[in-house]
């Protein structure tokens, strides 16, 4: 049985698009997982099979509600990861 979190990949994509040019935050591997791992735990799973995955390349599956929340809780997380990072400066 292969099945993804199609969120995940959402996730991931929004981040990096959040975090560009954003230089007073630490997007190091570690604070980035923090941040997915954070906004992931506070978003609804959506699943999809892996072949089915595959398919979807984009956001277009993703209404622009879903989007805003996406962005709400990243911001968030980028937030509570930034003022707390798990290493030091
Ligand atoms: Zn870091």
């Amino acid at each position: 049985m292969k099945i993804k979190n199609y969120m995940e990949r959402i996730v991931v994509e929004k981040l990096d698009e959040l975090l560009q040019g954003r230089t007073d935050i630490c997007a190091c591997e570690q604070c980035r997982t923090e941040m997915v791992t954070y906004a992931l735990n506070h978003l609804p799973p959506r699943y999809v099979s892996s072949h089915r995955g595959e398919v979807f390349t984009k956001l277009d599956d993703m209404n622009t509600q879903n989007i805003a929340d996406v962005s709400k809780v990243l911001v968030k997380a980028i937030e509570v990861v930034s003022t707390n990072p798990r290493h030091s400066m």
